[in-house]
Formats: structure tokens, sequence, C-alpha cells
């Protein structure tokens, strides 16, 4: 049987800056994204009849095209029918790991894994780049969701230039499961109340974009410089959901009151994350928050950097 198992990480946002407005509506973004070891497992296999099944062990996940993987599968199919047509259809298996609707992109990491996937599956030999390509059709997080690591994003997010991963830190991620936010919902009311700062014109959007990539944030991952890193932890969209959702705000008081580098909001939120120089460290800060915080409904992970996005399963 023809099977390939991968795993599809998860990102935070160690920077999210929202510079202005774009033409097709979207925002001008400059991100710095960075791969975490938590990982959706993702087996794509061959079946003998001409179409696409996919299989979610999250009920309340539609396996239709709603889902970014089955997306992702679709286009798959329309840009390349010789695919199918020479090795059959496929069944495509998610196990979710990581939390839904949490700024941790997950559905992108499965769009992602979906092409790579597919692309082994039907031996079309496609680069990392036109893998990044497609995957810009499906969603601005999935070109990075491909390569991971650790890379600055402009554009809607899409143009990504790779950065050094940082080797041995860690994120302890915190999120109530019971909570997800709406990133359309946070771009629209960051618009409503921050628009007037945008910048309109194509030279200060260069310009702003250019001064980030040359300023401290990147300056300290060059550098291998963790703590430095830290102090310039930055998500604009912090400014609207953190209001919006109280306990998210001061489940970040907590988080940043138990120790480590730095705490800050992952994408649209509502996922917080704690960095630290080592496991044990992170270890510390979860019991501590745990200890504080009786909800059930908390979520806490303990991350590794990871320096890919997608890969092989080696336990399969
Ligand atoms: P983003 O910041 O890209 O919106 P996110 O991390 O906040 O990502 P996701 O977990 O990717 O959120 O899910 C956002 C929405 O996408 C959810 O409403 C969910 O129903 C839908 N979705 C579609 N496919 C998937 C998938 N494979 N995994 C998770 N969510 C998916």
């Amino acid at each position: 049987m023809r099977l390939y198992s991968l795993l599809a990480a998860a990102k935070i946002n160690l920077y999210l800056e929202i510079i202005g407005s774009r033409p097709d509506g979207f925002h001008e973004l400059v991100m710095v994204m960075q791969s975490v070891d938590l990982c959706d497992r993702i087996t794509v296999r061959s079946i003998g009849s001409e179409e696409i099944r996919l299989r979610c062990d999250q009920p309340d996940l539609p396996t239709d095209e709603r889902n970014l993987a089955q997306q992702a599968a679709q286009l798959m199919v329309q840009k390349y029918p010789e695919g199918m047509a020479r090795w059959g259809g496929a069944e495509i298996t998610l196990e979710k790991r990581i939390p839904v609707g949490a700024g941790l992109a997950g559905g992108s990491a499965d769009a992602a894994a979906t092409l790579s996937g597919l692309n082994l599956l039907w031996e079309l030999g496609l680069t990392q780049g036109e893998l990044q390509v497609l995957g810009a059709e499906l969603g601005s997080d999935v070109p990075f969701a491909i390569v991971g690591g650790c890379a600055i994003a402009t554009g809607r997010g899409e143009r990504l230039d790779s950065l050094v991963s940082l080797d041995g830190l860690y994120a302890v991620l915190a999120k109530y499961q019971n909570l997800s936010v709406s990133t359309p919902w946070a771009y629209q009311t960051y618009r409503e109340a921050f628009g007037n700062t945008y910048l309109n014109d194509a030279a200060r959007i260069e310009a702003r974009r250019h001064q980030v990539h040359a300023g401290e944030m990147v300056a300290a991952i060059s550098h291998h410089d963790g703590p430095a890193m830290a102090q310039f932890l930055h998500n604009d969209l912090e400014k609207v959901v953190l209001p919006a959702y109280p306990q998210v705000a001061e489940l970040k008081q907590r988080m940043a009151a138990a120790g480590g580098l730095g705490t800050l909001m992952s994408g649209s939120g509502p996922t917080l994350f704690t960095l630290t120089t080592s496991q044990a460290e992170a270890e510390t800060i979860a019991t501590q928050v745990r200890s504080q915080i009786t909800d059930p409904n908390l979520g806490l992970w303990i991350t590794r950097f990871a320096s890919t996005g997608i890969r092989l399963n080696p336990e399969r």
C-alpha cells in the first residue's frame, strides 16, 4: 500500500505589525513567524477509486470543501489531474493536535501537508517553491507552513524571507479550549479602531518593511540572542483582542508573572506563549499557571522551536 505520513507544525508570531491596507482588501503586514513542534499528523494513502476522501479525528471540523486540507487536495486534482489518473485517488487522514481557531495556523499546516503529501504520493516532483506558490492560492499562512523554521513574512503574509531558526528555545502555549477568536473579526475590529494610522502609499509601506527587516527583532534572531529577541515581541492584534477577551488579558498577566523571557499573543489569538531557554523552565511556568487557574478548559503545551514546517513522520 502506498502511504505517506507527515507532521505539520504549528506557528507562533514573534512579531506582527499591521502597516496598511491593500487594494485587495487584505492588510499589509510584517510578521516574524516561528514553527514550534506541536504538530498535526496527516496521512495520505492511495485508494483505487478516483476520489479524495478526508477523515478527521475531530468531529466538529467539517471534512468537505470547508476544510483547508480538502481545498488543498482539490487544488492538486485540478492542477495535476495526471497524478490521480496514474496513481488513483487518496484518503487523507487528519489527526488534529493543534487547537482550532487558536492563532496557530493549524488549518494552514494541514493544507501545506496535503500539498506535500500528494506531491509525494503522485510522484509529481514539485519543488518547495512550487508548492509554496500553490499554497498561496489557499491562504496567506500556507507558504510559511510548507517551509517552516523562522521567517519574516510581508504582503498578506505570503512573501517570505527565511531567517535562522533559533535552536534550543521553548514556548509554553496557553489557550482556553472553549474559546476561539475569528481572524476576520480581529482584523476588521483593528481596521475600525486604528485604520486612521495606516500607511497608504507604496513608498512608505516599503520603507516600513525595510525598517522592520533591519530592526532589533531580526538582528536579535540573527545573533541567536533569545533574551534580546524577547524584548521586541510585539503583536498589534493584542490591542483589540485583549480588551474584548478579559479572560485572555488576565491569562497573559499570569503567564508573564510566572517567568520566562517574554509573553505574547500569537496571530489573532487567543493562544498566548511564553518563551524560555529550557524545557525545565517551561515546565515550571506551566505548573505555576495551572496551579493559579483551575478552569479545566485551560490547555497548556510545552513546545520547542522547530526548524521545519512539514516533515515525514519518523514514527510511521
Ligand atoms: P488563522 O490565523 O490562519 O485563521 P487559526 O490558527 O486562528 O488560523 P485555524 O485552526 O487554522 O485557525 O482554523 C480557522 C478556521 O478554519 C476554523 O473556523 C476552522 O473551522 C476552519 N478550518 C478549515 N480547515 C481546518 C483544518 N484542517 N484545521 C483547523 N481548522 C480548519
